[in-house]
């Protein structure tokens, strides 16, 4: 039978703040297990946490950068459930009044716009780290120092239907996150989680089919891996007669399988009340104006203003906006006014990209300043030097840090293309093989680049290849 998936996603993203979200101890990663605690975050009785202003401002500007509608009044509950590493055993986290909530992010997938609903967008606390024993060793040991880290959650509707499009949606929302400086978004340190939901329904039925969530997925690929082995395992079960019940399932990413891990929590079993300790946060128009002035232009807008104001392709726009960084190195260079934008982009996607991860460094840390980039563009482009010349120019830019106006200079590089210089080395050329232009004569066209090779060596390759081809025509014709 052919099924529908639905799939969700719930996203935890640890906000880029100094310290916690309730106490003032460093959110630093990699530091000694258990150094960076204090009461608060260890939950020791008769405490008081006191909110940090700014996780709380980064999570505002996520909610309004996902068009979320913000109450003027919000709290926050307690979660209550138990786990070693979550001491309080309560989590302070947002249930009833969450801090945004009824967004939306429109993303573009494989040429079209996708509209995915955002349910909610709400601040809490992180747990911290459980460390199971390796082989050898009977204990497993806490680590508490990432308790108490600011979190942000966003919770989307389940519009999505399909594998790609979850990728879309994971690779859109990091870039906001990205862009706006809310958070560093380091998967491998555990910095943006996705869990992913799916379940499966009759095409054209409308009610849901048990919700599967997957937990412990460490990266975009991952997850899509995850959700395409769901769809195929849910659909092999469904087929067979089998009844799905709604599971929190673990991905293994060396056996590629989702394995069962327990059954769904609802609402009710967490106990959620108003947590007592903390005050309500009244987030009036001045604050959220102020937080929304602050948002820059968010990926999925400036990637169509660049196809549209500077005309380039769909594809070159979207890898120019992948990283902010490297959006605002592109846009600076165009804004130099040397070369065309097509130029410069090209320049930016074949080489400085390839260098950026040949070096594994960021846009920002890329040696060649913008306009000296535009300045070697526009060198190509006006035909002062070919192509591969401009290549080689680049890299001796890279080791000496000149200008590229000056490595030609010296290097003396520039293209011949003074039809007066080429001429008589065209002329040359044709007098010296009386045979090849004969064969040329006599219709064989292939004769035509055998003539082109000896007036390139003649000139050590600088001469413009255009001029060359058209001073060869125009001779051969006066013959
Ligand atoms: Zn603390
Ligand atoms: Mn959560």
């Amino acid at each position: 039978m052919p099924y529908e998936a639905v799939i969700g996603a719930e996203v935890h993203a640890e906000l880029a703040t100094l310290t916690k979200l309730f106490c003032g101890c460093s959110t630093a990663f990699g530091a000694p297990p258990n150094t960076q605690t204090c009461p608060v975050c260890l939950g020791m009785p008769g405490v008081l946490p006191v909110m940090n202003r700014l996780a709380f401002e980064h999570a505002l500007k996520v909610a309004l950068a996902l068009n979320c509608h913000v109450d003027p009044v919000t709290f926050f509950d307690r979660k209550n459930y138990y786990y070693p590493d979550l001491p309080k055993n309560y989590q302070i986290s947002q249930n009833h009044r969450n801090l945004g909530r009824n967004g939306h992010l429109d993303l573009p997938v494989e040429g079209r716009s996708l509209r995915v609903g955002i349910w909610n967008v709400h601040l809490e606390e992180d747990a911290g780290k459980l460390l199971h024993p390796e082989s050898g060793q009977s204990d497993s040991l806490v680590d508490l120092n990432r308790a108490g880290t600011p979190l942000l959650e966003i919770v989307s509707a389940p519009d999505m239907r399909a594998p790609a499009e979850i990728d879309a949606f994971m690779r859109a929302l990091r870039n906001i996150l990205l862009y706006t400086g809310v958070s560093d978004c380091k998967m491998q340190e555990g910095r943006l989680r996705f869990e992913p939901s799916i379940s499966l329904r009759p095409a054209g039925q409308k009610e849901y089919g048990a919700r599967i969530e997957i937990k412990n997925v460490g990266s975009i690929s991952a997850v899509v891996k995850a959700v395409e082995y769901e769809i195929q395992r849910q659909t092999r079960a469904l087929d067979s007669g089998e009844r799905l019940t709604p599971e929190t399932r673990l991905w293994d990413d060396r056996l590629g399988r989702t394995v069962s891990m327990r059954r769904k929590e609802t609402s009710a079993d967490y106990r959620y009340f108003p947590e007592p300790d903390l005050v309500e946060i009244r987030v009036d128009e001045t604050w959220k104006a102020r937080i929304r002035a602050e948002l820059p232009e968010l990926p999925v807008p400036r990637r169509l203003r660049l196809q549209q104001q500077l005309n380039l392709g769909p594809y070159e726009a979207g890898v120019l906006t992948d990283d902010r960084a490297l959006a605002d190195y592109f846009e600076s260079a165009v804004a130099a006014g040397k070369a065309s934008p097509k130029a410069v982009a090209n320049w930016v996607i074949n080489d400085v990209l390839r260098i950026l991860n040949e070096r594994q460094i960021s846009p920002v840390a890329f040696p060649i300043p913008p306009d000296r980039l535009a300045a070697l563009a526009a060198l190509v482009e006006t035909g002062v030097i070919g192509q591969p010349t401009g290549r080689s120019v680049l890299d001796d830019m890279l080791a000496t840090g000149e200008p590229p106006e000056e490595i030609v200079r010296k290097k003396g590089l520039a293209q011949i293309s003074d039809e007066s210089a080429i001429i008589a080395i065209v002329d040359r050329v044709l007098a010296a093989q009386p045979q090849v232009v004969a064969d040329w004569k006599a219709g064989k066209k292939a004769a035509f680049n055998a003539l082109i090779g000896p007036v390139m060596r003649e000139t050590k390759g600088k001469a413009n290849p255009q001029v060359v081809r058209q001073l060869l025509e125009k001779r051969l014709a006066e013959q």
